[in-house]
């Protein structure tokens, strides 16, 4: 992993390069009466840098948002790097890596599949369920049979250095995530394309350690993502499981509809993540949920639990880094 310094240097020298092949697009949504900024990409962490890379090449040349946001996510996926997405992914507490993804389009088109074992690229496994197939879900087994029938190769995914912590984990097999560190994350990406359309997808390897069959938001469309063409569209990362449970990416959708920034949708969401954990009686230190929003106007926002969650966007201006604002101050 590069040092923060050449982290900034290869990120501005990207920007310069996005900006020399680019030119600003803009029109005025006559309904809004606003500029809409557009084509305009965004992804959770800072994986998300080389991940929009990848998806601006697509939405530069005026490809479809959904094309962007797959070629975007597979770049993590198929990094061994990266210990909580695809190839190289945490695997649960058997030694499995379980791959959860989901995909869908402007059309409302859907695809997802969950606890997906020996498959690189979850993420197009999703987009051949959404197109291939009359269903929207497939898991475990089932998604497999269907990657396999679809031509996708069967891989291990368990690199040695995960399979090595594993062994050192099962010593203690204490399950407790830590709050921003890579044992969980996810790539959620969102972008508006030059034809105003908007796509998402989101991609993991989920909680490092957790039970086999566990499944969290990220393959949930309406939870993990979420896209409404009229709208806006919003991806999330952290516990699964209080995503889940405010069905997290369609409310801040929602949010938006009845006119919030997409800043404000996000914070509205994590204020019920908040409400839900008070609730509850958990301790909300323990927990990190991250919220990233794009309206269809091309305006952009995001909120989390706690400090320590950014996200990407990358648009004519260039690709950068910004650090979402938290509720735990
Ligand atoms: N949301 C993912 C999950 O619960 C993990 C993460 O984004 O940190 O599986």
């Amino acid at each position: 992993m590069s040092d923060r310094r050449n982290f900034i240097k290869t990120s501005a020298l990207a920007a310069t390069a996005l900006l020399a092949n680019s030119k600003i697009s803009a029109e005025v949504n006559n309904k809004a009466g606003k500029e809409v900024k557009k084509p305009i990409v965004i992804s959770t962490w800072k994986f998300g840098i080389q991940a929009n890379e990848a998806a601006w090449t697509v939405l530069k040349n005026k490809g479809r948002a959904l094309d962007a946001v797959e070629a975007g996510v597979m770049v993590p996926e198929a990094d061994p790097a990266e210990r909580s997405v695809g190839y190289g992914g945490r695997p649960d507490r058997d030694g499995k890596v379980t791959l959860d993804a989901c995909i869908m389009d402007e059309f409302a088109n859907i695809g997802s599949v969950a606890a997906l074992e020996f498959i690189k690229h979850p993420v197009s496994v999703a987009r051949a369920v959404m197109e291939k197939t009359p269903h929207v879900m497939l898991v475990g087994e089932g998604a497999l049979q269907f990657a396999l029938s679809q031509g996708f190769k069967k891989e291990n995914l368990l690199v040695e250095e995960s399979e090595k912590e594993w062994k050192e984990w099962l010593r203690s097999s204490n399950y407790k995530p830590v709050v921003n560190i890579e044992n969980h994350d996810t790539i959620g990406m969102i972008a508006l394309d030059e034809n105003g359309n908007l796509s998402g997808a989101c991609t993991t390897s989920g909680m490092a350690y957790k039970m086999h069959g566990r499944v969290g938001d990220s393959p949930i469309i309406g939870a993990g993502l979420y896209v409404d063409n009229e709208t806006g569209a919003a991806t999330a990362t952290g516990h699964g499981e209080e995503v889940i449970r405010i069905a997290g990416c369609h409310l801040v959708v929602e949010l938006m509809r009845q006119g919030k920034s997409p800043t404000d949708a996000c914070t509205e969401a994590v204020n019920r993540v908040v409400k839900l954990m008070k609730v509850r009686k958990k301790e909300l230190k323990d927990i990190q949920v991250g919220f990233i929003a794009l309206n269809k106007n091309g305006d952009y926002g995001s909120y989390c639990v706690q400090s320590g969650f950014n996200y990407a966007v990358c648009d004519a201006t260039g690709n950068r880094l910004i650090d979402a604002d938290y509720h735990l101050k």
